[in-house]
Protein backbone atom coordinates (compact mmCIF):
# COMPACT_ATOMS: atom_id res chain seq x y z
CA UNK A 1 0.00 0.00 0.00
CA UNK A 2 1.41 3.55 -0.81
CA UNK A 3 1.80 4.67 2.43
CA UNK A 4 2.62 9.18 1.72
CA UNK A 5 1.25 11.37 -0.66
CA UNK A 6 3.67 11.98 -3.38
CA UNK A 7 5.26 15.55 -2.77
CA UNK A 8 5.30 18.07 -5.07
CA UNK A 9 8.89 17.76 -6.28
CA UNK A 10 7.89 14.45 -7.71
CA UNK A 11 5.99 15.71 -10.31
CA UNK A 12 6.97 14.80 -13.77
CA UNK A 13 8.33 16.99 -15.90
CA UNK A 14 6.27 17.03 -19.41
CA UNK A 15 8.62 16.04 -22.23
CA UNK A 16 9.35 18.46 -24.90
CA UNK A 17 11.69 19.38 -27.74
CA UNK A 18 12.86 18.20 -31.29
CA UNK A 19 14.71 15.03 -30.58
CA UNK A 20 12.40 13.69 -28.11
CA UNK A 21 9.92 13.72 -30.95
CA UNK A 22 12.44 12.18 -33.24
CA UNK A 23 13.03 9.45 -30.67
CA UNK A 24 9.21 8.54 -30.10
CA UNK A 25 8.68 8.22 -33.03
CA UNK A 26 11.24 6.10 -33.83
CA UNK A 27 10.03 3.99 -30.95
CA UNK A 28 6.50 4.14 -32.07
CA UNK A 29 7.33 3.10 -35.58
CA UNK A 30 9.51 0.26 -35.19
CA UNK A 31 7.59 -1.40 -32.24
CA UNK A 32 11.25 -0.68 -30.14
CA UNK A 33 11.53 -2.04 -26.12
CA UNK A 34 13.13 0.67 -23.91
CA UNK A 35 13.40 0.82 -20.14
CA UNK A 36 12.33 4.74 -20.48
CA UNK A 37 8.73 3.66 -22.25
CA UNK A 38 7.91 0.54 -20.42
CA UNK A 39 8.82 2.09 -16.65
CA UNK A 40 7.61 5.26 -17.79
CA UNK A 41 10.44 6.55 -16.41
CA UNK A 42 9.92 10.85 -15.73
CA UNK A 43 12.96 11.67 -17.64
CA UNK A 44 12.35 10.97 -20.94
CA UNK A 45 12.10 14.44 -22.08
CA UNK A 46 15.46 15.41 -20.88
CA UNK A 47 17.30 11.49 -21.81
CA UNK A 48 15.88 11.40 -25.23
CA UNK A 49 16.52 15.20 -25.91
CA UNK A 50 20.12 14.44 -24.67
CA UNK A 51 20.45 11.41 -27.10
CA UNK A 52 19.97 9.04 -24.20
CA UNK A 53 17.87 5.90 -23.89
CA UNK A 54 17.67 2.24 -22.01
CA UNK A 55 17.16 -0.79 -23.78
CA UNK A 56 16.66 -4.17 -22.12
CA UNK A 57 17.64 -7.23 -23.38
CA UNK A 58 17.50 -11.11 -22.53
CA UNK A 59 14.01 -10.86 -22.97
CA UNK A 60 11.26 -9.30 -21.04
CA UNK A 61 10.83 -12.17 -18.00
CA UNK A 62 13.04 -11.90 -15.18
CA UNK A 63 13.85 -15.13 -12.89
CA UNK A 64 13.59 -13.49 -9.80
CA UNK A 65 11.26 -10.97 -8.35
CA UNK A 66 12.80 -8.17 -6.27
CA UNK A 67 10.39 -6.09 -4.30
CA UNK A 68 10.44 -2.74 -6.07
CA UNK A 69 10.85 -3.97 -9.75
CA UNK A 70 7.69 -4.68 -11.85
CA UNK A 71 9.41 -6.15 -14.66
CA UNK A 72 7.61 -9.64 -15.13
CA UNK A 73 8.80 -12.42 -13.47
CA UNK A 74 8.43 -16.45 -14.52
CA UNK A 75 9.77 -18.55 -17.11
CA UNK A 76 11.31 -16.56 -19.58
CA UNK A 77 11.63 -17.76 -23.17
CA UNK A 78 14.58 -18.94 -25.24
CA UNK A 79 17.13 -15.81 -26.02
CA UNK A 80 15.43 -13.83 -29.39
CA UNK A 81 18.86 -14.44 -31.88
CA UNK A 82 17.94 -11.56 -33.64
CA UNK A 83 17.97 -9.58 -30.80
CA UNK A 84 21.95 -8.11 -30.91
CA UNK A 85 21.00 -6.72 -34.18
CA UNK A 86 17.62 -4.97 -33.78
CA UNK A 87 18.79 -3.57 -30.85
CA UNK A 88 21.83 -2.37 -32.42
CA UNK A 89 19.39 -1.02 -35.85
CA UNK A 90 17.66 0.57 -33.16
CA UNK A 91 20.16 2.61 -31.94
CA UNK A 92 21.44 3.69 -34.96
CA UNK A 93 17.40 4.38 -35.89
CA UNK A 94 17.04 6.23 -32.81
CA UNK A 95 20.41 8.37 -33.73
CA UNK A 96 22.23 7.73 -29.85
CA UNK A 97 24.98 9.39 -29.06
CA UNK A 98 24.84 7.23 -25.74
CA UNK A 99 22.80 3.98 -25.81
CA UNK A 100 22.53 1.96 -21.94
CA UNK A 101 21.86 -1.69 -22.32
CA UNK A 102 20.49 -3.48 -19.31
CA UNK A 103 18.80 -7.13 -18.89
CA UNK A 104 16.35 -8.52 -16.72
CA UNK A 105 18.43 -11.90 -14.68
CA UNK A 106 18.25 -15.27 -16.54
CA UNK A 107 19.18 -17.48 -13.56
CA UNK A 108 17.47 -20.21 -16.05
CA UNK A 109 20.87 -20.04 -18.80
CA UNK A 110 24.42 -21.63 -18.09
CA UNK A 111 26.55 -18.24 -19.07
CA UNK A 112 23.19 -16.27 -17.42
CA UNK A 113 23.12 -14.66 -20.65
CA UNK A 114 26.76 -13.62 -20.81
CA UNK A 115 27.63 -14.48 -24.50
CA UNK A 116 24.45 -13.03 -25.12
CA UNK A 117 25.38 -9.80 -24.02
CA UNK A 118 28.26 -9.79 -25.68
CA UNK A 119 26.97 -10.13 -28.83
CA UNK A 120 24.62 -7.18 -28.16
CA UNK A 121 27.39 -4.97 -27.19
CA UNK A 122 29.66 -6.28 -30.19
CA UNK A 123 26.70 -5.65 -32.83
CA UNK A 124 26.05 -1.96 -31.05
CA UNK A 125 29.47 -0.77 -32.07
CA UNK A 126 29.64 -2.55 -35.69
CA UNK A 127 26.38 -0.81 -36.45
CA UNK A 128 27.27 2.66 -34.02
CA UNK A 129 30.93 2.95 -34.16
CA UNK A 130 30.48 6.68 -32.95
CA UNK A 131 27.90 6.07 -30.09
CA UNK A 132 29.47 5.67 -26.29
CA UNK A 133 27.95 2.96 -24.33
CA UNK A 134 26.82 2.20 -20.89
CA UNK A 135 25.63 -1.76 -19.68
CA UNK A 136 23.70 -2.34 -16.23
CA UNK A 137 23.52 -6.21 -15.66
CA UNK A 138 22.98 -8.18 -13.58
CA UNK A 139 25.09 -10.19 -10.98
CA UNK A 140 25.98 -12.73 -12.74
CA UNK A 141 25.44 -15.54 -9.65
CA UNK A 142 29.03 -13.76 -8.23
CA UNK A 143 30.44 -15.46 -11.18
CA UNK A 144 33.75 -13.37 -11.93
CA UNK A 145 34.10 -15.25 -15.05
CA UNK A 146 30.89 -14.04 -16.91
CA UNK A 147 31.70 -10.65 -15.59
CA UNK A 148 34.80 -11.03 -17.20
CA UNK A 149 33.38 -11.48 -20.49
CA UNK A 150 30.86 -8.33 -20.23
CA UNK A 151 34.42 -6.61 -19.61
CA UNK A 152 36.17 -7.74 -22.75
CA UNK A 153 33.52 -6.79 -24.86
CA UNK A 154 35.03 -3.34 -23.79
CA UNK A 155 31.61 -1.04 -23.42
CA UNK A 156 32.39 2.35 -22.02
CA UNK A 157 30.82 1.84 -18.51
CA UNK A 158 29.87 -0.83 -16.93
CA UNK A 159 27.39 -0.60 -14.16
CA UNK A 160 25.80 -2.76 -11.18
CA UNK A 161 22.73 -1.32 -8.82
CA UNK A 162 23.30 -2.28 -5.13
CA UNK A 163 20.07 -1.00 -5.20
CA UNK A 164 19.60 -0.54 -1.32
CA UNK A 165 21.52 -0.60 1.80
CA UNK A 166 23.38 -3.90 3.20
CA UNK A 167 20.39 -4.55 5.57
CA UNK A 168 17.46 -4.16 3.75
CA UNK A 169 18.92 -6.06 0.72
CA UNK A 170 17.20 -9.39 1.47
CA UNK A 171 13.52 -7.67 1.91
CA UNK A 172 14.34 -6.04 -1.26
CA UNK A 173 16.34 -8.06 -3.79
CA UNK A 174 15.10 -11.29 -4.54
CA UNK A 175 18.84 -13.79 -4.70
CA UNK A 176 21.07 -11.22 -4.98
CA UNK A 177 23.34 -10.76 -2.12
CA UNK A 178 24.97 -6.99 -0.76
CA UNK A 179 28.13 -8.65 -1.03
CA UNK A 180 28.41 -10.55 -4.03
CA UNK A 181 27.09 -7.18 -6.20
CA UNK A 182 30.49 -5.80 -4.11
CA UNK A 183 32.45 -8.22 -6.01
CA UNK A 184 30.79 -7.26 -9.36
CA UNK A 185 32.00 -3.92 -8.71
CA UNK A 186 35.30 -4.97 -8.32
CA UNK A 187 35.70 -6.96 -10.87
CA UNK A 188 34.79 -4.56 -13.13
CA UNK A 189 36.88 -1.63 -11.06
CA UNK A 190 40.07 -4.10 -11.39
CA UNK A 191 39.98 -4.15 -15.04
CA UNK A 192 40.11 -0.71 -15.62
CA UNK A 193 36.57 -0.11 -16.59
CA UNK A 194 34.40 2.67 -15.49
CA UNK A 195 32.31 1.32 -12.39
CA UNK A 196 29.18 2.37 -11.19
CA UNK A 197 26.24 1.68 -9.14
CA UNK A 198 22.65 3.43 -8.09
CA UNK A 199 20.98 3.22 -4.89
CA UNK A 200 17.41 3.38 -4.20
CA UNK A 201 16.16 6.36 -1.06
CA UNK A 202 13.19 6.29 0.88
CA UNK A 203 12.80 2.51 2.02
CA UNK A 204 13.76 3.17 5.33
CA UNK A 205 17.50 3.36 5.32
CA UNK A 206 19.46 5.75 7.57
CA UNK A 207 22.04 7.96 7.05
CA UNK A 208 24.82 5.64 8.71
CA UNK A 209 23.86 3.24 6.25
CA UNK A 210 24.05 5.63 3.19
CA UNK A 211 27.43 6.24 4.03
CA UNK A 212 28.73 3.03 4.92
CA UNK A 213 27.36 2.27 1.20
CA UNK A 214 29.37 5.06 -0.19
CA UNK A 215 32.29 3.73 1.79
CA UNK A 216 31.58 -0.04 0.64
CA UNK A 217 31.67 0.46 -3.29
CA UNK A 218 34.53 3.43 -2.74
CA UNK A 219 36.61 0.68 -1.45
CA UNK A 220 35.60 -1.50 -4.28
CA UNK A 221 36.64 0.93 -6.80
CA UNK A 222 33.40 2.29 -7.31
CA UNK A 223 33.59 5.67 -9.50
CA UNK A 224 30.04 6.69 -10.01
CA UNK A 225 27.16 6.62 -7.85
CA UNK A 226 23.27 7.34 -9.22
CA UNK A 227 20.40 8.16 -5.69
CA UNK A 228 16.93 8.39 -6.33
CA UNK A 229 13.97 8.09 -4.77
CA UNK A 230 11.77 4.66 -4.84
CA UNK A 231 8.78 4.84 -6.11
CA UNK A 232 6.27 2.07 -5.53
CA UNK A 233 5.06 0.88 -8.79
CA UNK A 234 2.17 -1.19 -7.91
CA UNK A 235 0.55 -1.78 -4.62
CA UNK A 236 1.85 -5.22 -4.09
CA UNK A 237 5.44 -4.07 -4.15
CA UNK A 238 6.96 -2.67 -1.29
CA UNK A 239 5.28 0.85 0.29
CA UNK A 240 7.27 3.74 0.31
CA UNK A 241 8.89 4.61 3.44
CA UNK A 242 9.92 8.27 3.03
CA UNK A 243 9.89 11.23 0.00
CA UNK A 244 13.49 12.09 0.85
CA UNK A 245 13.48 15.90 0.53
CA UNK A 246 15.98 17.58 -2.35
CA UNK A 247 17.76 19.21 0.01
CA UNK A 248 18.90 15.55 1.74
CA UNK A 249 19.70 14.35 -2.29
CA UNK A 250 21.95 17.81 -2.50
CA UNK A 251 23.84 17.01 0.95
CA UNK A 252 24.20 13.37 -0.18
CA UNK A 253 25.60 14.08 -3.02
CA UNK A 254 28.31 16.41 -1.79
CA UNK A 255 28.68 13.14 0.82
CA UNK A 256 29.75 11.09 -1.91
CA UNK A 257 31.84 13.18 -3.51
CA UNK A 258 34.01 13.67 -0.38
CA UNK A 259 34.18 9.74 0.50
CA UNK A 260 35.83 9.57 -2.99
CA UNK A 261 33.32 9.58 -5.91
CA UNK A 262 34.43 10.65 -8.79
CA UNK A 263 30.60 11.91 -10.25
CA UNK A 264 27.25 11.49 -8.03
CA UNK A 265 24.23 12.09 -9.05
CA UNK A 266 21.67 12.27 -6.60
CA UNK A 267 18.28 13.94 -6.95
CA UNK A 268 14.65 12.63 -6.61
CA UNK A 269 13.82 11.84 -10.40
CA UNK A 270 17.25 10.41 -10.88
CA UNK A 271 17.31 6.98 -12.19
CA UNK A 272 20.67 4.79 -12.82
CA UNK A 273 21.14 5.91 -16.54
CA UNK A 274 20.11 9.54 -15.83
CA UNK A 275 22.73 11.87 -17.51
CA UNK A 276 24.69 8.74 -18.10
CA UNK A 277 26.04 10.36 -21.36
CA UNK A 278 28.44 12.31 -19.03
CA UNK A 279 29.35 10.06 -17.20
CA UNK A 280 31.83 8.20 -20.04
CA UNK A 281 36.14 9.29 -20.00
CA UNK A 282 37.09 10.57 -22.92
CA UNK A 283 38.48 7.42 -25.22
CA UNK A 284 41.73 7.05 -25.23
CA UNK A 285 43.15 5.61 -29.25
FE1 LIG B 1 15.44 6.24 -20.10
FE2 LIG B 1 17.13 6.02 -18.04
FE3 LIG B 1 16.60 8.41 -19.06
FE4 LIG B 1 14.74 7.15 -17.69
S1 LIG B 1 16.69 7.90 -16.86
S2 LIG B 1 14.45 8.19 -19.66
S3 LIG B 1 15.15 5.01 -18.26
S4 LIG B 1 17.64 6.72 -20.15
FE1 LIG C 1 13.75 -6.45 -11.79
FE2 LIG C 1 16.40 -6.84 -12.15
FE3 LIG C 1 15.14 -7.76 -9.95
FE4 LIG C 1 14.71 -8.87 -12.34
S1 LIG C 1 16.66 -8.86 -11.17
S2 LIG C 1 13.15 -8.37 -10.81
S3 LIG C 1 14.78 -7.09 -13.70
S4 LIG C 1 15.43 -5.61 -10.54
Amino acid sequence: METRRKPDWLKIKVPIGTNYRHVKGVVRDHHLHTICTSGQCPNMGECWGAGTATFMILGEICTRSCKFCATKTGRPKPLDPNEPANVARSVQLMNLKHAVITSVDRDDLPDGGAAHWVETINKIKEVNPDTTMEVLIPDFDGKPELVKQIIDAKPDIISHNLETIERLTPQVRSKAEYNISLKVIKTISESGTVSKSGLMLGLGETLDEIYKTMDDLVANGCEILTMGQYLQPTKIHLPVEEYVHPDKFRSLKEEGLRRGFRIVESGPLVRSSYHAERHIRPRVN
